[in-house]
């Protein structure tokens, strides 16, 4: 097992989390028990290169060539950092344990934090640094915060409880450029001309799919490693978890997804196939996110949807469920620390004619 990154593999999702907070340990969050690993060849804070499919070979960034039968390809994705903005102290993106505990350390003694983009993990950031004397600005270029993952009107609503918290919100802005002080960020100065004074930035403005290494290879690259059903993207080649693009049967068309448990099954599904004993992979895509106290599930599929069906909680402005629709059918749940709602509705998404169904579990 190849790995850029030199610490032993670790919950990723804590990067933003625990680690970030200072609460969690890179001990604390490693994936394997001591000595689980020790079957394994590892061969960490090296990066593969290039691979070439014919000679069944992947070279390492140190010249090694290592030979293979099969390949499995889970280089994952990179977080985006815009060729404008340059690379100050105190401006960070998040993506890996470092990237968390150097952002940790910046944030020891910051007053005053800006984070670019309201996504999942700018959302997240965002409700992190949070506190009583610490200032947090979060930009978003959208109409609102987590508007590409959970549609318009959660945004909104989402974007109320932020506010609520002291954030504040600033939709619809860009960054244009960054103020320094002796190489170090000391204001962001959006597209509209307001300038923000930041002791820290955090970028959270997406991420890319890590096949540059692939180039040349004669693999299929279009936004992923396009694979088929079985994950394969080549005889004996598979890719899996962020990389990975393949045709999902229940939506019909190819996905890449971007969360934390698609990795994880897909990393089952490719072993087993190649095992022998597994077969075409199909899943119910399946995020979390933790935002100030609420924990916030989706499964499904958001961004097809047409109709959304809101099923309020005894808190006027957080919703406990959210049903997305298209057609007759239910393509996504979100549920508001409320996973026992979200587990029958997990079975109904993709079916056919499922929407009506949906709605008559969750009520109004
Ligand atoms: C800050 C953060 C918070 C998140 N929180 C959540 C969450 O709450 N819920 C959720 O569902 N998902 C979350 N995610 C998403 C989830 O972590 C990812 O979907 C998951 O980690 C993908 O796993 P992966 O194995 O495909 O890729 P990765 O976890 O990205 O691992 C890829 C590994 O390959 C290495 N690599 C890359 N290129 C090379 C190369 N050429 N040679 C050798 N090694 C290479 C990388 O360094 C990395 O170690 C979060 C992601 C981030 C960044």
């Amino acid at each position: 097992m190849v790995g850029a990154e030199r610490n032993l593999p670790y919950d990723r999702t804590a990067v933003s989390k625990g680690l970030m907070s200072g609460s969690d340990t890179i001990d604390e969050i490693g994936l394997a028990f001591p000595g689980e690993l020790d079957d394994l060849d590892l061969i960490l804070g090296h990066t593969a290169v290039s691979l070439d499919v014919e000679r069944r070979r992947v070279t390492l960034d140190d010249g090694t060539a290592l030979g293979f039968e099969v390949l499995f390809i889970a280089t994952g994705s990179a977080a985006v950092w815009p060729a404008s903005i340059p690379h100050l102290q105190g401006v960070h993106t998040l993506r890996t344990a470092d990237d968390s505990m150097a952002l940790c350390a910046d944030l020891s003694d910051a007053k005053r934090v800006v984070v670019v983009g309201g996504g999942f993990i700018g959302a997240e950031v965002a409700a992190g640094i949070k506190s009583a004397d610490v200032d947090v600005t979060m930009i978003v270029a959208g109409t609102v915060p987590l508007e590409r993952a959970l549609g318009r009107e959660f945004g909104e609503e989402w974007a109320g409880v932020h506010r609520e918290h002291g954030i504040d919100v600033r939709c619809g802005e860009y960054v244009a450029s960054l103020s320094a002080e002796f190489d170090r960020v000391s204001a962001v100065v959006l597209s509209d001309g307001t300038s923000i004074d930041a002791d820290v930035v955090v970028l959270g403005i997406g991420a890319r799919p890590v096949t540059d290494w692939l180039h040349g290879s004669g693999l299929t690259l279009s936004d992923g490693v396009v694979c088929d059903e079985n994950l394969m993207a080549a005889p004996g080649i598979y890719a899996i978890g962020d990389v990975a693009k393949w045709p999902h049967p229940k939506f019909g068309q190819l996905l890449r997804v971007e969360h934390w448990t698609n990795a994880h099954e897909q990393g089952t599904a490719a072993a087993r196939h190649y095992l022998g004993v597994g077969g075409p992979f199909e899943n119910v895509p399946y995020v979390w996110t933790d935002q100030f106290g609420y924990r916030i599930q989706v499964y499904g599929k958001t961004t097809a949807a047409d109709l959304i069906h809101r099923v309020p909680s005894a808190n006027p402005s957080v919703p406990r469920i959210v049903l997305y629709g298209s057609g007759s059918r239910l393509m996504a749940a979100l549920g508001v620390d409320d996973p026992r709602s979200l587990l029958p509705l997990r079975r109904l998404i993709a079916q056919p004619d499922s929407w009506e169904h949906a709605l008559s579990l969750v009520g109004s």
